[in-house]
């Protein structure tokens, strides 16, 4: 088949011995026939010429390396149509105001989540937030620009051993900022910001906005708290001369 075709030739498979990478064995267990499709109308369109990573497999998405049509470095988030996290999933798309219609199949839930993900990448961006560029979604599947040179960026968390009291200290500063900037400038919280979600390029990098959302959705005040909690927590334990949570918290709020 075509597809099939299309595909061997977006994971370089040639021969036998390609056929036992890691890439091609997730690539077998997670792409079903939607991400098949979707992959290969996005390798017709040259926004994705080849994958020849992983570089995360997850419980409800996977992110590849790959490089586009003109040889862009790319990072391609492919969420999968069956999570076990469909209710969790569901919980946060009904409690965003901006999420019209919720589609009853998950596929289509899943579908609404990785466009909601590439909209709070592109609105993370006009508050001059450092995240990877979204460059573009279909259905379960998204493009985004690749954080690192020839590997991808470490997340902060595999980090953190090499790092000095400073390096905390400024990496403290600059995530505070981003909560501050969001919820202030852009009415928005971003739900998940944590050492796993920032890697370190030449600047920091937040990632994984699927849980983010804007101030008029009822839970953002609890995802502001979790975010500022997780923060000086973590921060807290590493030395760093942080902020109070209730005073941080009022004034935000405030
Ligand atoms: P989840 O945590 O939901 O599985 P993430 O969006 O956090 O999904 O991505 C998983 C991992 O993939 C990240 O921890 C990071 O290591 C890597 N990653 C994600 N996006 C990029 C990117 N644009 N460039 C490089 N690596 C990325
Ligand atoms: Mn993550």
């Amino acid at each position: 088949e075509v597809i099939e075709r299309e595909i061997e030739a977006m994971l370089g498979l040639r021969d036998r011995r390609e056929k036992d990478s890691e890439l091609y064995k997730i690539a077998n267990e997670v792409f079903d026939r939607t991400t098949r499709e979707t992959l290969a109308y996005l390798h017709r369109r040259g926004k994705i010429e080849a994958l020849y990573g992983v570089i995360s497999t997850g419980k409800e998405a996977n992110v590849f390396a790959g490089v586009d049509g003109d040889g862009n470095r790319i990072a391609v988030k492919i969420y999968r149509t069956y999570t076990t996290e469909f209710r969790r999933i569901w919980e946060y798309l009904a409690a965003d105001p901006r999420v019209g219609y919720l589609p009853k199949d998950m596929r289509k839930l899943v579908f609404v989540w990785t466009r909601r993900e590439f909209k709070n990448l592109q609105r993370a961006i006009k508050y001059a937030v450092r995240v990877p560029e979204p460059i573009i979604f279909r259905n379960n599947v998204l493009v985004m620009e690749f954080v690192g040179d020839e590997l991808p960026a470490p997340r902060l968390k595999d980090v953190e051993r090499e790092l000095t009291r400073e390096d905390f200290e400024e990496l403290y500063d600059f995530t505070m900022s981003v909560i501050e900037r969001l919820w202030k400038r852009g009415d928005m919280v971003h739900g998940d910001l944590s050492e796993y979600n920032i890697l370190l390029h030449d600047a920091p990098v937040v990632i994984d906005w699927s849980q983010a959302t804007v101030k008029r959705n009822r839970m953002s005040v609890e995802l502001l708290k979790r975010d500022l909690r997780n923060v000086i927590n973590y921060f807290g334990r590493k030395g760093v001369d942080v902020d109070d949570f209730d005073d941080k918290f009022r004034e935000l709020i405030g």
